[in-house]
């Protein structure tokens, strides 16, 4: 009697400008893995953003820097394929991709911050995202999910009760996840050190050090 073959775990992908990586991304990113089960997680530095300027720090030294912050991580990993890619960096694009690499039987899990979600009907094909992937969505301190209109109502659509739902189908679901709050972002970061003041505690030592030697910021 043949036994039935386990789906491969779940992948991850959180896009971002990473500009730069950060303790709030690193965190959630691996509280996802262990919630989620995911086989990893991978970062994936946007090069081209469509919703914001081009940050003035380039694709290739906001790349080096999610690599160094993730090094000693096996779950987590850089995936640098908006640079390798001409043009905006659509998420749509990025997650055909992935499908085509990852074939039709593992399940694939966006993750976006609630304050990504609020623009996601600005996002390039937004519909078409699930077709591809399932959503998590980070619930972050101080944001609120959409209450009304197209972003409200495709959330109760495809809303899933329990992480199962990423066993159950490959894609299609949105889950909420509530991490452990962390109050860091990047542009924090880039002020402080603007500012010539200390961003030690908020990011790994190497980022730092890699910001040092590049002159970043
Ligand atoms: P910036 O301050 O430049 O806008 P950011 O710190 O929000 O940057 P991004 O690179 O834009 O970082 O974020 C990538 C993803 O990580 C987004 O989905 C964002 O919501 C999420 N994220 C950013 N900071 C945190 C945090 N402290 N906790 C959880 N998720 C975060």
């Amino acid at each position: 009697m043949s036994e039935a073959v386990a789906p491969p775990a779940p992948i991850g992908v959180l896009g971002g400008t990473f500009n730069p990586v950060h303790y709030g991304h690193l965190r959630s990113a691996l509280e996802l893995v262990e919630h989620l089960q995911l086989d990893h997680l991978r970062l994936m530095p946007c090069a081209v953003p469509p919703h914001r300027d081009a940050p003035d720090c380039g694709a290739q030294h906001r790349a080096a820097m999610v690599e160094l912050a993730v090094a000693a991580e096996p779950r987590l990993v850089c995936d640098r394929r908006e640079l390798q890619r001409a043009g905006t960096s659509y998420t749509i694009d990025s997650l055909i991709e992935l499908r085509r690499e990852v074939g039709p039987q593992r399940s694939v899990c966006a993750v976006v911050g609630c304050d990504a979600v609020q623009g996601i009907a600005h996002w390039h094909r937004w519909q078409e995202l699930l077709d591809w992937a399932h959503i998590a969505v980070i619930a972050r301190p101080g944001w609120q999910l959409p209450r009304g209109g197209a972003v409200a109502q495709w959330l109760d659509r495809h809303l899933a009760d329990s992480p199962a739902a990423l066993r159950q189908d490959v894609s299609g679901s949105i889950l909420i996840e509530a991490l452990r709050p962390l109050a860091i972002s990047s542009t924090e970061i880039r002020q402080l050190l603007r500012a010539g003041r200390s961003a030690r505690y908020l990011l790994p030592e190497s980022v730092l050090d890699y910001i040092a030697t590049h002159k970043l910021y």
